[in-house]
């Protein structure tokens, strides 16, 4: 079994659920007592967030790449970025180690293909949502067509994350917010939607919703474990 090397506390409420289920998929794909053989460097999310609103990504890539090299050195065989946001920095990584390094958005949109959905809603970070880096690759490297709500509710989305689920906070009134979101965005015509933050699946399941949902620290986590597998 190969090493899954992660690369989380962005925030630890969803790296401890990489954690679960990368345990839980090997478990149930070899049986008995088998689970995930794993490193993670878990980095403090304050000093990442810090560098998030100041705009200083060079900054925060250069930290991300140091601590996926560490993990290549620590013997990592792959390197799996617990969050969807700092993908903005997923260059600096890849140019850091000459280990294979999951993209988040890859196994997401090949997940997306094989539902037969081509229209998706993305929920995410105002990062997320708005920048070229996550939507471009689903759009440009997948074809997919890509719906993002409107600014009041980014800002909802945008606000909930980061005063909320990061620091464990899971509200009623959030949750509504989030479903009616999704809402607005399937009669705009998605036909699917991204959990495009490793802690929305804390507040939102599939089994809230009306159309298809893809969890992308699921979906990752999964990914994760067909690597080591093979
Ligand atoms: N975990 C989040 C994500 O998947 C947000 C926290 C962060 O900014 O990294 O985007």
């Amino acid at each position: 079994m190969k090493v899954i090397g992660l690369l989380g506390g962005m925030s630890w409420e969803s790296s401890i659920e990489y954690y679960r289920i990368i345990n839980e998929a090997v478990r149930e794909r070899l049986g008995g007592l088998h689970s995930a053989v794993s490193m993670m460097h878990s980095v403090d999310f304050a000093e990442i967030e810090e560098l998030q609103m100041q705009g200083a990504w060079k900054e925060a890539g250069e930290a991300l790449a140091k601590a996926a090299a560490d993990l290549q050195a620590g013997g990592a065989d792959c390197v799996v970025l617990c969050t969807n946001t700092m993908h903005k920095v997923a260059d600096a990584i890849i140019s850091a180690i000459s280990i294979p390094f999951i993209h988040i958005a890859d196994p997401t949109a090949d997940a997306i293909k094989a539902a037969g959905i081509n229209n998706i809603a993305l929920l995410g970070t105002d990062f997320t949502m708005s920048q070229s880096f996550y939507k471009g690759r689903l759009i440009d490297q997948h074809g997919l067509n890509v719906l993002v709500p409107n600014d009041e509710d980014r800002a909802t989305v945008h606000r909930i994350i980061y005063e909320e689920l990061v620091i464990g906070q899971i509200n009623a009134e959030s949750k509504q917010a989030y479903l009616e979101i999704i809402d607005r965005l399937t009669k705009a015509g998605a036909e699917g939607v991204i959990l495009g933050c490793t802690e929305i699946g804390l507040l939102v399941k599939a089994e809230d919703c009306t159309i298809p949902v893809f969890d992308t620290t699921l979906i990752h986590a999964e990914a994760a474990v067909d690597f080591a597998l093979t």
